[in-house]
């Protein structure tokens, strides 16, 4: 007897939670959760659709940890606490192998990080996984895409564009999901920058995570914040996982690779003295990459030479 969707959620989506602030989680027709006073509420959803966001044939774990990493990512990029998860899952059919798998990779990166799972909806159809994630921030701390300034300095976190050179690793079929290849372990498990959010707090001028490619997203960036962005080319981070890929594509995937989930932020450049004790709390290196400007749009720079590059980030409506 293949199971109903009842049995689905009992069995792969019904543990309890140890957060003292879930009232009621999985079970009723909707959770009772206790947000802390004084706090802002911040919510964020994301839905990854089979063949758009994740290759066929990707393993499940990896599509459960990458349905709840972007969601992640976007509270990292306000700075917020992670606290709470809805997951809203349309498959075709009950695949207990694959209903289990995707739960593991789900609830891992969720103990990870404290986040409960506290209610969704499961239907049958296409394959899309839909998450809605709910977390803190101290109201007046958030950070926002809009706030940076002229003269700000303009950083990235990590290492952009390793995940997109893995991304064409696995379609052109040189590796498989199986592969140890650091590119493709980084294409299937980004980690969302939550501790890197949390210490940019009251400290960043503006943030948002990379999502699209740096260049676009940081073009989105200087846009909300109404001023414009400059890049040098040679200060772009280079991930030793990239050394092995000629240097035009090397720059390509570092200025229009998503799936990283870095962050974008800027600084006063009275902060910058502060840069190496937030990429220890963040656990991860911070490169400064240019500056904002008076004006709008983006100019990258090479030499000190303006430069003209081609190409943009994603957009899902673009033809
Ligand atoms: P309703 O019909 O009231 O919408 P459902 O039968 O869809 O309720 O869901 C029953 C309970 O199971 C609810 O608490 C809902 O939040 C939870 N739930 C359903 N699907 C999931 C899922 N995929 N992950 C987590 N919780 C789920
Ligand atoms: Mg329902």
């Amino acid at each position: 007897m293949p199971l109903g969707e009842f049995d689905v959620i009992a069995r792969y989506f019904s543990r309890v939670s140890s957060r003292s602030d879930v009232l009621l989680g999985v079970g009723d027709d909707a959770a009772l959760l206790l947000p802390p006073a004084g706090q802002a509420l911040v919510a964020a959803t994301d839905t990854l659709v089979e063949g758009r966001h994740f290759l066929p044939g990707t393993p499940a774990a990896a599509i459960g940890h990458q349905a709840l990493a972007v969601n992640l990512s976007d509270l990292a990029a306000m700075g917020a606490e992670p606290a709470w998860a809805l997951l809203s899952l349309s498959m075709p059919g009950p695949d207990e192998g694959w209903l289990a798998e995707f739960a593991r990779g789900l609830y891992e990166l969720a103990d990870t990080h404290g986040v409960a799972l506290v209610g969704g909806d499961t239907v049958s159809g296409p394959l899309v996984v839909t998450i809605e994630v709910l977390g803190f921030v101290p109201p007046a701390q958030a950070l926002r895409r809009a706030g940076a300034r002229p003269g700000d300095l303009v950083f990235v976190s990590g290492s952009p564009g390793v995940a997109a050179a893995g991304l064409d690793q696995l379609r052109s079929g040189q590796e498989t999901f199986e592969s140890m290849d650091p590119r493709v372990r980084r294409f299937l498990r980004a980690e969302p920058r939550l501790a890197l959010g949390r210490a940019l707090r009251g400290v960043a001028t503006s943030a948002m995570d990379v999502s699209d490619g740096l260049l676009g997203d940081l073009g989105k960036l200087a846009r909300a914040s109404g001023v414009g962005a400059r890049i040098d080319l040679e200060r772009l981070p280079v991930a030793p996982e990239l050394l092995g890929h000629a240097a035009t594509e090397r720059e390509r995937y570092v200025l229009h690779g998503g799936d990283d989930y870095e962050l974008l932020f800027t600084l006063p450049p009275a902060a910058s003295a502060r840069v190496s004790d937030l990429a220890l709390k963040g656990g991860c290196g911070l490169h400064c990459i240019g500056e904002m400007v008076a004006g709008a749009g983006l100019e990258c720079r090479r030499g000190g030479q303006r430069v003209e590059i081609v190409g943009s980030g994603y957009d899902h409506f673009a033809r």
